[in-house]
């Protein structure tokens, strides 16, 4: 069998890439080595319940006349009309830092402005400064890694402030320890606080469903359980793939959507680049609970971020979990949702992968440092919502242990490696690299990822 494109990769990523290429030659061929599709932002089943695996919210919502924003930018790339989808913004969402200072904002830039000239008004002129800047900065032009840190030190006086706009922006979209490119700040604090945060109306099985739908309609075909064994290259072009079937795929092209590293391992006589910096970790627990009536949990409030005092640390800590800081979502807290019998609380924190990883061989403690790490996450997010202990019906957590597993992911860094392949080249003359590692993250930045590797070197080769 020979195809012109294979894509590597049913996560987000790989289907918009595929989809994009199937638009202009329909004989596009997805593999997936999972069951399911959508790869961190999939979906699974306990007790018959639905569970979606990532989604919090999807950033960089965009009013339908907005032509020029990437929501838009991408339906249009991937012919998807909006009409197919409902979305539904959030609330407001608040960063929280405790015993320090609290920040909302929602999808209207206006409350974070507000928020700021009144809570950090000696800053007010230097937040106006930033903006300028963000609003003339590129920050899609290959450049090398800059600290954000830095530059935002020398912009606004107020380090308690910096921290605050850095804990959502680095935990939605920083693969970097305690710093993150100056790039990937400009790109996330569009995302989050100019443009805002929507969820679908449906669940991510039915989003899932529909662009894969909309993929094999064009034309693509796409394999579950079929994992890429080795990537057969000579010289510097790839010929094709081994599956771990043993069934040979000749290819004129492929897009891999698994990782840097990940696709080295595949390639014999490579070697798998060398990661210099730590790769991130993090433990999420869901929790569905049963609620009173009248309820004690926020109902106007759609994500918070929150930190122990004035510092905020963005590393792998040393111990399993850092409860010092974490992400607590509710999914039912957005505009228009139909309501559920049961609500649902997801719960975030840094986690340090290797632990859990050593941890992977004794399943029965790795069973029980999970369940402490849920419970203590209650403990703490309790102190900020109110109590819902005792009305929990069902807990699952996910660790790196669990992301490694389904998505192959090395140290189950949802964020991948540290160092970005922004152009997709990893020199080879037909195989380029797009998703987590290229460097546009998360839902909308992964499908962008995957649209504009096609676009810059696929479809002039096609
Ligand atoms: C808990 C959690 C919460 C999140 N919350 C949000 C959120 O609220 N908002 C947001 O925007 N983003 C969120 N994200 C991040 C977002 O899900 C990811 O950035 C995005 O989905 C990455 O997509 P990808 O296609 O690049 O990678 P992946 O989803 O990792 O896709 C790669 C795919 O390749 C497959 N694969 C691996 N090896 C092989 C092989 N050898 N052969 C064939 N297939 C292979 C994997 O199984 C996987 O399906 C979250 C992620 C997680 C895990």
């Amino acid at each position: 069998m020979k195809v012109p494109l294979l894509v590597i990769g049913g996560g987000l990523s790989g289907l918009a890439a595929a989809i994009r290429a199937a638009r202009f030659t329909p004989d596009v061929l997805l593999v997936e080595k999972h069951s399911r599709l959508g790869g961190l932002n999939s979906y699974f089943y306990r007790n018959k319940i639905l569970f979606e695996t990532g989604l919090h919210a999807i950033t960089n919502y965009a009013e339908p006349d907005n032509k020029k924003a990437p929501l838009n930018r991408l339906l249009r790339q991937l012919k998807l009309p909006r009409k197919e989808l409902t979305f539904c913004q959030q609330l407001q969402s608040e960063i929280v830092f405790r015993d320090c200072q609290s920040l909302l904002f929602s999808n209207d830039f206006e409350l974070f402005r507000t928020e700021i000239n009144t809570k950090f008004p000696k800053a007010v002129d230097h937040f106006h400064r930033l903006l300028q800047f963000l609003h003339t900065f590129d920050p899609f032009l290959p450049a090398p890694f800059r600290s954000t840190k830095k530059f935002l030190a020398e912009m606004i006086p107020d380090p308690l402030l910096i921290e605050m706009m850095l804990c959502p922006l680095m935990y939605y979209g920083s693969s970097h320890e305690q710093d993150m490119d100056l790039s990937q700040f400009a790109i996330m604090f569009r995302a989050i606080f100019q443009e805002g945060m929507f969820r679908p109306r449906g669940t991510m099985k039915d989003f899932i469903e529909l662009i894969d739908t909309h993929y094999l309609n064009l034309g693509g075909t796409r394999r579950l359980c079929c994992g890429v064994k080795n990537i057969i290259v000579q010289q510097n072009r790839a010929m094709g793939v081994e599956l771990e079937s043993g069934e040979i795929i000749e290819c004129n092209h492929i897009v891999s959507t698994i990782g840097h590293a990940e696709t080295f391992r595949l390639i014999a006589g490579h070697r798998v680049p060398e990661e210099k910096l730590p790769r991130l970790g993090f433990i999420e627990s869901i929790f569905h609970v049963k609620e009173p009536s009248p309820s004690p949990l926020p109902a106007d409030r759609t994500i918070i971020f929150f930190n122990d005092g004035h510092r905020f640390s963005y590393a792998s800590p040393v111990d399993f979990v850092d409860f010092s800081s974490g992400v607590i979502c509710f999914p039912a807290n957005f505009r228009g949702l139909p309501a559920k019998s049961m609500r649902e609380i997801r719960s975030t924190h840094l986690a340090n992968g290797s632990k859990w990883q050593n941890l992977a061989a004794s399943p029965a403690e790795y069973t029980m440092q999970k369940q402490a790490a849920a419970q203590l996450s209650v403990q703490l997010l309790e102190n900020m919502i109110g109590s819902f202990w005792s009305n929990i019906v069902y807990v699952d957590t996910f660790t790196p242990v669990t992301i490694e597993r389904y998505t192959s992911k090395m140290g189950g860094a949802i964020y991948g490696s540290p160092n970005k392949i922004k152009d997709g080249n990893i020199g080879f003359s037909n195989l380029f690299l797009a998703g987590t590692d290229q460097g546009f993250l998360g839902i909308i930045g992964s499908m962008l990822s995957g649209v504009s590797i096609v676009n810059q070197h696929i479809l002039p080769k096609l």
